[in-house]
């Protein structure tokens, strides 16, 4: 942590600082320059923001130099982790070395177009199977997904096809139930600064999906990361998903520099969700690729058996010439970037 004194700060001002910082058992270095002094200081951070120092006399302003993120920082755990997800046996990593595709209904309907969709996403390289059953819809009036009932259908499916889940927990009183029958939990956009839910899903055995807040920053995201670590689970895989701006051609702007801005600071893997960045079906291959190329440990893709007929975002789902598309992609361009593909056997 580095204090600027102002100016017209006085000797008095800044022996006041440093008997401050030396009261909790800290250092500070004095630097004084010509029109500014500066004082580094070194110990014990939590300590210092205690102190205040903004508010001491002579203080013009104070820069944190560390991550205000630990336990998901580099700064402390430089290899990047990979997450397992799955019951032991069938566990599928979602980490540096491989590429992982995540694939599935945006919302769990009927057992039989569950089915269809995991069929599909098994075709084109999944190795995990998506699908809400708890639906955080804009409007109240639309579809919340089938709850509990989806959450069994989703189950089942994953059981007969032998693809882990990952499904949305949409309130901290659900985690429990939610926790019964996926392999995975989302934390979805809207509810990426609910810190009661980040931290439930923190005390939780399953890992975390934890998508981007559409209007948060990396730091305020790397953040809601630390709540469910904190907690006690380093299970966390993040994922961008587009972030509000004003262009209106996509549904979000998928923030693709995003991606290697997290894996240079945090240890966490770090996956992107083209359809719900774009919402809109004919971007989904192209920003597929540039996320393998960018570097991303895998893609969440939404694929639905009959679009013109699903209940929740239609507009975005793969079908078709599309879906072979995307397999070819995740099966030929990982092994350009270093990485094994999901859709390889050996991965
Ligand atoms: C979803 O993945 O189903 C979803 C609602 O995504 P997001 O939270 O990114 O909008
Ligand atoms: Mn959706």
């Amino acid at each position: 942590m580095v204090v600027v004194m102002s100016p017209d700060a006085t000797a008095e001002d800044v022996a006041h600082v440093v008997a401050r910082v030396e009261s909790v058992g800290g250092e500070a270095f004095v630097s004084t320059g010509v029109v500014r002094t500066i004082i580094g200081l070194v110990g014990d951070i939590d300590s210092f923001h205690h102190l205040n120092l903004r508010t001491l006399r002579g203080v013009a302003d104070v820069h944190r130099i560390s991550d205000p993120y630990k336990l998901v920082s580099r700064q402390h755990h430089p290899d990047r982790s990979t997450v397992w997800v799955g019951a032991p046996g069938r566990q599928v990593p979602i980490g540096p070395e491989t590429f992982t595709l995540i694939a599935g209904p945006c919302a769990v309907e009927t057992a039989e177009q569950t089915l269809e969709a995991a069929h599909m996403a098994r075709s084109a390289g999944a190795t995990i199977l998506r699908g809400g059953a708890f639906k955080p819809r804009t409007s109240p009036y639309a579809f919340q997904g089938l709850g509990v009932a989806g959450l069994t259908i989703l189950a089942d499916v994953g059981a007969a096809t032998g693809l882990p889940v990952v499904t949305e927990v949409v309130d901290a009183r659900d985690v429990a139930v939610v926790a019964e029958h996926a392999d995975m939990l989302q934390v979805g956009t809207r509810n990426m600064a609910n810190f009661g839910l980040l931290q439930a899903v923190g005390e939780c055995d399953k890992p975390v999906l934890l998508k981007r807040g559409m209007t948060a920053t990396i730091e305020e995201w790397l953040m809601a990361a630390e709540y469910i670590a904190q907690r006690g689970n380093l299970d966390v895989v993040l994922c961008e998903r587009g972030i509000r701006t004003f262009e209106p051609s996509t549904r979000n702007t998928l923030d693709i520099s995003a991606v290697p801005v997290v894996q240079a600071t945090s240890h966490l893997p770090v996956v992107v969700d083209p359809s719900h960045a774009a919402g809109r079906k004919d971007l989904v291959v192209p920003l597929s690729r540039a996320a393998i190329a960018v570097g991303a440990d895998g893609v969440i893709v939404d694929v639905h058996p009959d679009p013109e007929t699903a209940l929740c975002d239609g507009p975005q789902a793969l079908l078709g010439t599309e879906l072979r598309d995307l397999a070819q992609a995740v099966r030929r361009l990982p092994g350009m970037v270093g990485r094994r593909s999901a859709a390889d056997p050996a991965g």
